[in-house]
C-alpha cells in the first residue's frame, strides 16, 4: 500500500497545490459575466462528485493535482456566484477576497478556540475590534463586553439566555418549574416584531419558553414595529399570565431591511423592567458610515446587540459579534464549571478566555479576517462599500416606482428591496404564485439570483445588493429577465 502521509504533509507540494487553487480563484474573480446561480440536479451533481473520488489505484498519485483542480472548479462553478453583479439574493455575498485568504491562514495554522492559550492573536484582536466597534455604538471603553459566535442565530439565542437568566436567576439550576414559584402564575415570555428573524422564535422554543409565549408586535407599512401597539400588547400579555422579560427589536429586518424605532422601544422596555435586545445582524453595520449611521444610531440603547460581520462587513461567514452593554451581563448566558477548560485561578492570560461566555468550545477564530481588513484598509473602506450598495438599492427603488408593471413595496433603508411584478394580465388571486414561479424561473436560467419573501401573506421578489459593482444597469437587466420569466410563467 502506498503511504499517502508524506504526500499530504509535504510543504513544497502544499505550495504547488495551493497555487492551483489560487489560479482557479483568480479566474473565477476575473470572470466578468453576469451570473447568479445555476441549480443542478442533486443526483447528477452527486455522480460528478463521486467520479472525483480516489479510485483506489495506487498509480494515481500523479493525478492528485488534476483531481484537486477538478474539485475546486466544481465547487466554484456550482455555487451562488457571489462575486458577480448577478448575485442579488442573499445577505452574505460581496465578500472581500483577501478576507478569504486570512480565513485560509486560520485553517492552516488551526487555532480554533475560545481560550487565550490556543488563540492568542485572535483573542487579543477580539478585544481590539470590540473597542473599535464599541466606540461606533457609543459605549465607553471598559464598560461593555463582546463575544464572537458562529452566526447571528446562535448570538440571538445566547443573548436571550442571558436575559432569561437575569430575570430568573434560579432557571439555569432548577429548570422552569422553579420559575413558576418565583413568579407565581406567570409564564416567561418575550415580545418581538412580527418580522423578527426566525432564529429569535426558535430560541424561545429551545429555552422552553414555548412558541405560543412569543408576543408578536404588529408592523407599520414599512415593516417597522408600531410603537403605539407595544403597550397594549404587553398589557394583554400580562392578562394572559405572561411575564414578558425581553423586548426584541430589529435593526435591518431580514425581509425588508427595516429599522425599528429603537429609542422609543428601549424606553418602553425600561418602563417595564424588560431586557432590550437588538437584532442588528443585518443593519448594525450601517454604524460604520457617517452618512448612514443615523438609521442605526440608537443601538446604544440595547442591553444586548447582535452584529453579523459576514453580512454588511463583507467577511466570510460566519463572523458574528454579540455585544452586551454591561460587561457583567456577558457572563449571564451560561453558568458552568468545567475544570478541563475554565480557569479556577484567573490570570492575565485566562482573563481573555471567552469559553464561559459563548456556546462553542472549539470555535473558529472568526475575528481574524475582519480585523485584518480593518487594519489594512480602515473603517472608510467598509463605509464606502456599504454606501455604494445602499445607493444602488435606492436608485433601484426609483426605477421600479416608474415602471407600470412593477409594484414596489417599501422605500429601502439599507440594501434590501422587495417588489412584485404585476403585468395587467395577472389576476389579483394569482399574484402570489406568479412571484414564486418567476423566482424559480430566474434561478433556473442562471443569469441572476434573487430571493422571495412573503409580505402581508403575499409572495414578493427580494433583492439584496451586496456587490459594489452592481449598477442600476444590472438592475434594469434583472427587470427584463423578470419580464421574460413572467411571460414564460403566464404562458404555462
Ligand atoms: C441573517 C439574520 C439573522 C441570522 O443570522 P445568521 O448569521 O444567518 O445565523 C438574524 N437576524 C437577522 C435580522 C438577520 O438578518
Amino acid at each position: 500500500m502506498v503511504d499517502r502521509i508524506p504526500r499530504a504533509f509535504d510543504p513544497q507540494l502544499f505550495r504547488a497545490d495551493a497555487d492551483v487553487v489560487l489560479s482557479i480563484l483568480q479566474s473565477h474573480l476575473a470572470d466578468p459575466t453576469v451570473r447568479g446561480l445555476q441549480l443542478h440536479d442533486p443526483d447528477a451533481l452527486s455522480k460528478v462528485a463521486r467520479a472525483l473520488m480516489d479510485p483506489g489505484d495506487e498509480r494515481v498519485d500523479s493525478l492528485i493535482h488534476s483531481r484537486l483542480e477538478a474539485i475546486v472548479d466544481l465547487y466554484v462553478k456550482t455555487g451562488i456566484q457571489v462575486h458577480s453583479p448577478g448575485s442579488m439574493g442573499r445577505q452574505f455575498a460581496g465578500v472581500v477576497p483577501l478576507a478569504g485568504v486570512i480565513d485560509f491562514v486560520c485553517s492552516v495554522v488551526n487555532q480554533p478556540s475560545s481560550f487565550y492559550e490556543a488563540g492568542q492573536l485572535p483573542n487579543v484582536v477580539e478585544r481590539i475590534m470590540a473597542e473599535e466597534l464599541g466606540r461606533l455604538i457609543g459605549w465607553a471603553p471598559g464598560t461593555f463586553a463582546m463575544v464572537t459566535t458562529s452566526g447571528g442565530s446562535l448570538a440571538n439565542l445566547t443573548a436571550l439566555l442571558a436575559a432569561r437568566n437575569r430575570r430568573y436567576p434560579e432557571f439555569w439550576d432548577k429548570g422552569s418549574p422553579a420559575t413558576a414559584t418565583a413568579h407565581p402564575g406567570f409564564r416567561p415570555a418575550i415580545a418581538v416584531g412580527a418580522d423578527a428573524h426566525y432564529s429569535v422564535i426558535r430560541a424561545a422554543g429551545i429555552m422552553g419558553i414555548g412558541e405560543s409565549h412569543v408576543v408578536r408586535l404588529p408592523l407599520d407599512d414599512e415593516g417597522r414595529v408600531r410603537v403605539d401597539s407595544v403597550r397594549p400588547a404587553l398589557a394583554d400579555a400580562r392578562r394572559r399570565g405572561l411575564d414578558v422579560f425581553c423586548l426584541v427589536a430589529t435593526t435591518g429586518t431580514t425581509s425588508r431591511g427595516a429599522f425599528d424605532p429603537l429609542g422609543q422601544l428601549a424606553r418602553i422596555a425600561r418602563e417595564h423592567g424588560m431586557w432590550f435586545h437588538v437584532d442588528g445582524a443585518h443593519g448594525a453595520s450601517l454604524l460604520v458610515s457617517h452618512q448612514l449611521r443615523p438609521r442605526a444610531r440608537e443601538v446604544w440603547e440595547a442591553d444586548s446587540l447582535v452584529w453579523d460581520a459576514h453580512k454588511m462587513l463583507f467577511v466570510p461567514a460566519p463572523c458574528t459579534l454579540l455585544f452586551y452593554r454591561r460587561e457583567e451581563d456577558s457572563r449571564s448566558a451560561f453558568r458552568q464549571e468545567a475544570s478541563y477548560v475554565f480557569a479556577d485561578r484567573p490570570d492575565a492570560h485566562s482573563l481573555l478566555d471567552n469559553g464561559d461566555r459563548n456556546f462553542e468550545c472549539t470555535k473558529r477564530p472568526m475575528i481574524m479576517a475582519l480585523w485584518a481588513l480593518w487594519a489594512l484598509y480602515g473603517r472608510q473602506f467598509f463605509a464606502q462599500k456599504i454606501e455604494r450598495v445602499c445607493e444602488v438599492t435606492e436608485a433601484a427603488h426609483d426605477v421600479l416606482s416608474r415602471e407600470a408593471d412593477f409594484e414596489v413595496l417599501h422605500r429601502p433603508e439599507s440594501n434590501i428591496l422587495c417588489f412584485r411584478h404585476r403585468p395587467a394580465r395577472v389576476r389579483d388571486e394569482d399574484v402570489h404564485d406568479f412571484q414564486r414561479n418567476i423566482r424559480d424561473h430566474v434561478r433556473l436560467r442562471g443569469k441572476f439570483f434573487i430571493s422571495k419573501v412573503d409580505i402581508d401573506g403575499v409572495a414578493a421578489l427580494r433583492v439584496v445588493v451586496t456587490n459594489h459593482d452592481t449598477t442600476i444597469e444590472h438592475f434594469r437587466m434583472l427587470l427584463d429577465e423578470i419580464r421574460e420569466c413572467g411571460a414564460l410563467v403566464a404562458a404555462e
